[in-house]
């Protein structure tokens, strides 16, 4: 029987290039998204493959929406096999400029809607003794950038979260955690986020102001050869090589553009095995 593959945020980008190549790869896919009025791209795409895929409604701020996908797998298919943590918004503004209410939103879709999913698998993945969690991050979940510091604080916080699950919940009842870290991903992502900021005031004229054009002029004007951005179907191969890996890492760079950026950070213990080796004998006396 076909492993289970439930994904968040499919409607564009990752998540849509993700679905048809792990449905490719002879996973049953659960691919979900907020709106079902977004299908019909996935489902093109999935047709044009000749692929099969199980498209479904599920908004990570709503736990009856995730709950009711979770049933409805196990009830058809028995178990969940995997998990991605996919869905994402971006946020560009600073601490100053942006609202609580704007604040709040972020960090209930990147972190909370993380942390409601997993927790919505885990039982699952318990009763079965097997289960791979696969969450997206960013290089913005080790570094923080100008401009980014909501966003960051909630892929940070996604790193703290699966660090401290794969240290335990891992080795006690054999469920894989791994952290995915783009550099950049050709997606909506760019223009959702700069939509976001003109439906919010644009740029604002303030003492920022000539920082965050500084920001954009740097990132915008980057050569492509310079450039942070991979295809969605790039950094799907690798989500999919972690999902199939006998031994995945608990963190992982999915590019080398990433890597180098990242490299102060990770240089010492690249993947996290070492730290889940040293946390495993101080706090739980293995080894
Ligand atoms: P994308 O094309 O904008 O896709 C983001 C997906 O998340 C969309 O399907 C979006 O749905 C969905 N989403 C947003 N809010 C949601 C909610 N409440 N419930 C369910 N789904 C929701 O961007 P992407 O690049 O593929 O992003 C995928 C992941 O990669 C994100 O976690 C992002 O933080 C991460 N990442 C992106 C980049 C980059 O440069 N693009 C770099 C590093 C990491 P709608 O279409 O309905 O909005």
């Amino acid at each position: 029987m076909s492993e289970t593959m439930l994904i968040t945020g499919c409607s564009t980008g990752l998540g849509q290039a993700l679905a048809v190549a792990a449905a490719r790869e002879g996973y049953k896919v659960y691919a979900t998204m907020r709106g079902l009025a977004k299908r019909d791209g996935l489902a093109t795409r999935a047709a044009e493959a000749g692929v099969a895929i199980e498209i479904r409604r599920l908004d990570v701020r709503d736990s009856a929406s995730i709950a009711a996908v979770g049933e409805e797998i196990i009830a058809i298919d028995g178990r969940i096999d995997v998990l991605v943590n996919n869905a994402g918004v971006g946020f560009v503004r600073s601490t100053e400029q942006a609202s609580e209410a704007e604040i709040a939103a972020v960090i209930d879709v990147n972190q909370m809607g993380v942390i409601r999913c997993t927790k919505a698998v885990l039982p699952h993945m318990r009763r079965q003794r097997s289960g791979r969690v696969l969450t997206i991050s960013s290089v913005g979940g080790l570094v923080g950038q100008p401009f980014n510091e909501i966003y960051c604080a909630t892929k940070f916080a996604l790193e703290g979260y699966m660090e401290a699950l794969a240290c335990y919940v891992g080795p006690v009842f054999n469920i894989h955690f791994t952290i995915l870290e783009p550099g950049g991903i050709q997606s909506e992502f760019a223009n959702s986020t700069l939509a976001q900021l003109a439906a919010t005031g644009g740029i604002l004229d303030d003492e920022y102001r000539p920082v965050l054009e500084q920001y954009m002029g740097t990132v915008q004007g980057r050569e492509w050869a310079n450039s942070p951005y991979q295809s969605a179907e790039d950094v799907a191969a690798v989500v999919l090589s972690c999902a199939r890996s006998e031994t995945p890492p608990v963190r992982m760079r999915t590019s080398p553009w990433g890597e180098e950026l990242c490299r102060l950070k990770t240089d010492v213990d690249p993947d996290g095995r070492k730290m889940q080796a040293m946390v495993g004998e101080m706090f739980l006396g293995q080894g």
